[in-house]
């Protein structure tokens, strides 16, 4: 991959992603951090870095990355590399969907990508359609994921769609819109292809605690939007949606937003400048905070290191990548503990550290192991290594919401 250093970020975003509104405030910069997919195969190997910062609008209060990476940067390269998106709740959200929409065996129903086949099969119905990303969506890369998808929507594409289909009653399209690099298109493209008063489906991830927590590994270069339950209601009435239902789906990580709506151009109003309430997250406070946060936790990796301790992190995903690259840990990290042999043949992108199984928590004498795994399977990967914890090894917990929590103050 191609080596490249940018210079600082930009601090001027001309339009807001989703609303359009002119000049969004800049918020915080995270520095120049390795793209999270690229696993590093030669230790030699310089990796791409970017430049990752927010601008918040002060419109429909949507949090946004101020440039996104080149899609070329961002294309996974890797089969076994994948993200699965929670299905536990897709029973309720489809019967949500049938009496919200009435829908029977007449309506036509079409999802945007293989990631909206789970919701779309549950409909079984025989009016559904999936758009095929080569024949409709006009993807020629072998490799792809939604960073090329959301590329490819837009609203001249749609009408084509419009005019080979028809257009749709329904259209679902889950874990999209927080990757779209232009969301009013993306969205324009959406009533193109629905009638009028057609129902839109999305979901899309909440990251109000984490704003809330003060939790960077929030910060992921493939979503370039970062929605709470507020902002994603106003950029969505901003884009012409009404809302018809709304589902929050609690994970021990963060929260899933499932929301309903019809095109309702005739009513689109300008939304008004927002006011920072006592239940909104302060990204204000973030920005502020999180160098604290950093400057804190490099101090008590710090401290490991001198009492000749060993300190690695566990979950070689893209959180971890995040926590190691934004909080400057890697110069403390014995490695990257996580049990895929797919990994374990590359070095992980953040600080090109090694990646080897939990058996190094042994073999390698670590001291202290650093969860960055979702906190719901702490408790299965501590009781596999049950020896490590009898020889006196810790687990901690990057995410405040564990009952290992690291309290650094
Ligand atoms: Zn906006």
């Amino acid at each position: 991959m191609l080596a490249m250093l940018k210079e600082t970020p930009i601090k001027v975003l001309p339009h807001c992603r989703v609303c359009r509104s002119a000049h969004p405030r800049f918020v915080t910069d995270f520095g120049n951090l390795a793209i999270t997919n690229q696993f590093i195969a030669d230790e030699q190997e310089t990796a791409f870095r970017q430049p990752i910062s927010w601008h918040e609008c002060g419109s429909c209060g949507v949090v946004q990355l101020s440039e996104p990476p080149p899609l070329e940067q961002l294309r996974n390269e890797f089969p076994w590399l994948v993200y699965r998106e929670p299905e536990g709740h897709l029973d309720a959200t489809v019967e949500e969907l049938i009496r919200i929409a009435d829908l029977n065996s007449h309506h036509r129903i079409v999802g945007l990508s293989q990631d909206d086949w789970p919701l779309l099969r549950r409909l079984q119905s025989d009016s559904v359609k999936l758009f095929d990303p080569v024949m409709d969506l006009g993807i020629t890369s072998s490799h792809y994921g939604m960073e090329t998808v959301q590329s490819q929507w837009t609203v001249n594409r749609a009408r084509q769609l419009a005019q080979k289909y028809g257009v749709f009653d329904v259209m679902v399209a889950r874990y999209a819109l927080e990757h779209a690099h232009d969301a009013a298109e993306f969205l324009a493209a959406c009533h193109e292809i629905l009638v009028p008063g057609g129902m839109l489906l999305i979901e899309v991830p909440d990251c109000s605690q984490a704003f809330r927590d003060l939790d960077v590994t929030v910060v992921w270069e493939e979503h370039v939007l970062y929605f709470t339950e507020r902002t994603l209601l106003q950029g969505l009435s901003a884009a012409g949606f009404e809302t018809s239902h709304f589902q929050r789906v609690p994970d021990p990580l963060e929260d899933r937003l499932v929301w309903i709506g019809r095109t309702n151009r005739s009513t689109k109003v300008e939304t008004p400048t927002l006011a920072v309430t006592s239940t909104d997250p302060d990204v204000s406070r973030f920005a502020e905070q999180w160098p604290k946060q950093r400057e804190a936790i490099r101090a008590w990796a710090g401290n490991i290191w001198t009492v000749g301790g060993r300190l690695a992190v566990f979950g070689a995903g893209h959180r971890a990548c995040t926590l190691i690259d934004i909080m400057g840990l890697a110069e403390f990290l014995d490695g990257v503990i996580d049990d895929s042999a797919e990994k374990q043949a590359f070095r992980f992108p953040a600080g090109s550290l090694p990646i080897r199984g939990s058996k190094a928590l042994l073999d390698r004498d670590i001291s202290c192991c650093l969860f960055a795994v979702n906190p719901g399977v702490e408790d299965r990967i501590v009781s596999r290594n049950s020896e490590y914890v009898a020889r006196g090894g810790t687990f901690v917990s990057c995410y405040p919401s564990s009952s290992r929590a690291l309290r650094l103050r």
